[in-house]
């Protein structure tokens, strides 16, 4: 039977959260229902709600970055069991048959994967997030969180994790490889732990040293502050790849400088505006800008496993489901460490 979740609501663009109550389908026979005990804050989510990408979908519940426990599976799940600790990600379904869901790369399914929320189910449902206190998803899209990652700070991993995690793990970053992360908030923190755990040497580019500590506590190997004069020039060739991660506008011409011949400069940010770069900026140096999109399920788990592996996690500060709104405000001003994460037991009260 179909279940009622308590939720934080985004009535229309821009609005303040409210709580209220949304409806969760029926269990279907490859169905997976999870109680949420943590739901991370992603700056898409103040995208989304504020709709920077275009329109959004009202009303609207964010959060992809799902923790929770397994309380029921429907009759076919063999890979379930209430108890089980569980996550879930940016998207709960895909069409399972094209060549890029073949590949376990489901976000890139060609009929349209299923985002977790501000998108339709393919029965034309709308989807919602998880700052909500239960979710229903097909097993398949549900990732299983290993016992050495508490559920708080596994959270993030959903997506600040592989979004940073996938494109590291593609473009090779490992020894003998200069990374550069742009950006320390949600996404860049968790790049700087995993480039440094590949055994990659890692820069930080943050727009102040506020955060150097931090940085070179994540394993950074060098720390620069781009408001500072002269710091792009200083690093002319210094880079294989960048991560950028800025959710604003990003001067491209002076960070492709800073690449070597061959360098890769990745896009995971994703600012509203369309960004601007001189071609010359790519052939002086056979330069590569690219972009990646979260990851897959098969990928997601292995980040999922290599995480507990290393020790890795997200740096969270948790909240209350009252304080979203706030929250997003120190999103927008860079005053995040690293990570906003809702105690969904607060939705619960
Ligand atoms: P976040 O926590 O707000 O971090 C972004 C960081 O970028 C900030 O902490 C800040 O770092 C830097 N920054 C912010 N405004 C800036 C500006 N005007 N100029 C220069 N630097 C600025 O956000 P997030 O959750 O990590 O997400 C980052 C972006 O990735 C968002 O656009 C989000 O939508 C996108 N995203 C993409 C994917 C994907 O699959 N491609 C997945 C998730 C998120 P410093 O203070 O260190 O400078
Ligand atoms: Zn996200």
């Amino acid at each position: 039977m179909t279940t009622n979740a308590t939720a934080l609501i985004a009535p229309s663009t821009g609005a303040a959260f409210e709580r209220g109550q949304i409806t969760r389908r029926d269990l279907g026979a490859d169905d997976v229902r999870i109680a949420i005990a943590y739901a991370g804050i992603c700056h898409s989510d103040i995208h989304q709600v504020r709709s920077e990408w275009g329109p959004g979908t009202f009303p609207m519940v964010p959060g992809h970055e799902i923790a929770g426990v397994v309380t029921e599976v429907g009759p076919e799940v063999t890979d379930f069991q209430p108890g089980d600790r569980v996550g879930v990600g940016c998207f709960v379904d895909s069409c399972g048959e094209c060549e890029p869901c073949q590949a376990s790369e489901e976000q890139f399914c060609t009929r349209g994967t299923v985002m977790t929320y501000n998108s339709q189910e393919y029965s034309g449902e709308p989807t919602y997030g998880g700052y909500s206190t239960e979710v229903v998803v097909r097993a398949g899209y549900v990732l299983r969180i290993p016992e050495e990652l508490s559920l708080d700070a596994a959270a993030p991993l959903l997506c600040a994790g592989i979004t940073t995690y996938s494109p590291l793990r593609h473009w090779n970053a490992g020894p003998g490889k200069r990374v550069a992360v742009i950006g320390m908030g949600g996404l860049g923190h968790m790049a700087v732990k995993y480039a440094h755990a590949l055994g990659a040497h890692v820069t930080v580019l943050s727009q102040t040293r506020s955060k150097e500590d931090d940085g070179r506590r994540f394993g950074a190997d060098d720390y620069r502050a781009t408001s500072e004069e002269g710091t792009l020039e200083s690093l002319r060739g210094s880079f294989d790849l960048i991560i950028n991660t800025v959710s604003a506008d990003v001067d491209l011409d002076a960070l492709l400088a800073t690449l070597t011949l061959d360098g890769v400069l990745v896009f995971v940010g994703l600012p509203e505006n369309p960004q601007t770069l001189s071609v010359f900026s790519l052939t002086s140096a056979r330069r590569v800008v690219t972009g990646s999109n979260i990851g897959g399920i098969r990928e997601t788990q292995e980040m999922l496993d290599f995480s507990a592996e290393h020790g890795i996690a997200a740096e969270v500060e948790v909240i209350s489901a009252d304080d979203v709104d706030a929250a997003y405000e120190r999103v927008l001003r860079s005053d995040v460490r690293y990570r906003f994460v809702i105690d969904v037991d607060t939705l619960r009260d």
